[in-house]
């Protein structure tokens, strides 16, 4: 396999918290370390890989406004995050100091929400939106509100599993004002799923504020049975429901987190035997170049080519994905 070498694009940071989770720095042997401290490999950029591997650019209709699917709308809400994980697959945009939306972007959102009927959802993401202070993350919130009474907020932030103490009983009430909103974690390890994170959690859950969560596909921190069940399991005695479990996107310098999707479908038919539906998410890829979402069985794979998946979309569209494992 051809390969170039490109510095990372990533910065380096981990919060105390997450830090104290690792039993090792280590990240070939730790799941925690392996998640924020870089190894060699990250250098390493294959020719298929980007660093906006599913396409965000195509879709950029304002500043920090990304419009694919009708219905709903990306807002990239802030660029920095409580730790840096070193899977990310938004390293085009993350902690590249473009830092928390301005003033004038939250009403260029909120204008282009209320001149789209078709938009009944808004997507809080970044970077991570919980890492701007409470005054700017409710000045966002009342822009979108404001925008459309109705709409439906969906924040994402993997705060409660790297920065818990953030989301206190206060945060969690003023959020539960904000109805309908979603909040959705991105947890990989059961080790993740401590007492501070049952408190984070409990504070928007038992405000109404419903969790999902979305873990990705890591190679040697989630791919195998016992540890899926046990990461699955946890959520779901947590009130916490198993959204994506996602294939990893093409994002450069992160060959080294991904299995291969036939490992994927293996550990899927695995977990449907052990867990109830409750415990079971959906697993998909964002298809490469801008391609959207996909849920991943064995219909999405129309052949397989020596080194590569062709998948399928709705449409009958085929993407080439690799195969590594
Ligand atoms: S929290 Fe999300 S946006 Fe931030 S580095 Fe991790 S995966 Fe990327």
């Amino acid at each position: 396999m051809e390969r170039s070498s490109s510095p990372p694009d990533l910065p380096r940071g981990v919060s105390a918290y997450y830090a104290s989770l690792a039993e090792s720095l280590d990240p070939c042997v730790d799941p925690i370390a392996a998640q924020f401290v870089p190894q060699e490999a990250e250098h390493l950029t294959l020719p298929y890989e980007t660093p906006d591997p599913i396409g965000d650019e195509l879709y950029r209709v304002g500043r920090r406004v990304l419009h694919h699917y009708r219905d709903r709308i990306l807002i990239l809400a802030n660029d920095r995050c409580a730790t840096y994980c070193r899977h990310c697959f938004r390293r085009h945009f993350t902690g590249h100091s473009t830092g928390r939306i301005t003033d004038a972007e939250i009403e260029e959102a909120r204008a282009y929400i209320a001149s789209h009927a078709e938009v009944s959802e808004a997507l809080v993401s970044g970077g991570d939106p919980l890492m701007m202070s409470d005054d700017h993350l409710f000045q966002l919130f009342d822009a979108l509100r404001a925008a459309k009474e109705s709409l439906i907020i969906r924040l994402a932030t993997r705060v409660p599993v790297v920065q818990p103490g953030r989301i206190t009983a206060e945060l969690g009430a003023r959020l539960g004002r904000y109805s309908p909103l979603w909040t959705v974690i991105h947890a990989n390890h059961p080790r993740e799923l401590t007492p501070e994170f049952d408190r984070a959690v409990g504070h928007l859950i038992d405000n109404g504020v419903p969790v999902l969560n979305q873990a990705v596909l890591l190679r040697g921190i989630n791919d195998d049975p016992d540890t899926l069940e046990a990461l699955l399991r946890g959520l779901v005695e947590r009130r916490v429901k198993p959204y994506y479990l996602f294939q990893g996107d093409l994002a450069a310098g992160t060959a080294h987190f991904r299995t291969s999707i036939d490992t994927g479908l293996t550990l899927m038919k695995e977990m449907r035997r052990r867990l109830s539906g409750l415990a079971i998410p959906t697993y998909a890829v964002d298809l490469p170049n801008g391609g959207g979402k996909v849920p991943l069985t064995e219909a999405t794979i129309r052949r397989r080519e020596p080194g590569w998946y062709i998948l399928v979309d709705d449409d009958g569209v085929e993407y080439r994905y690799p195969h590594e494992g």
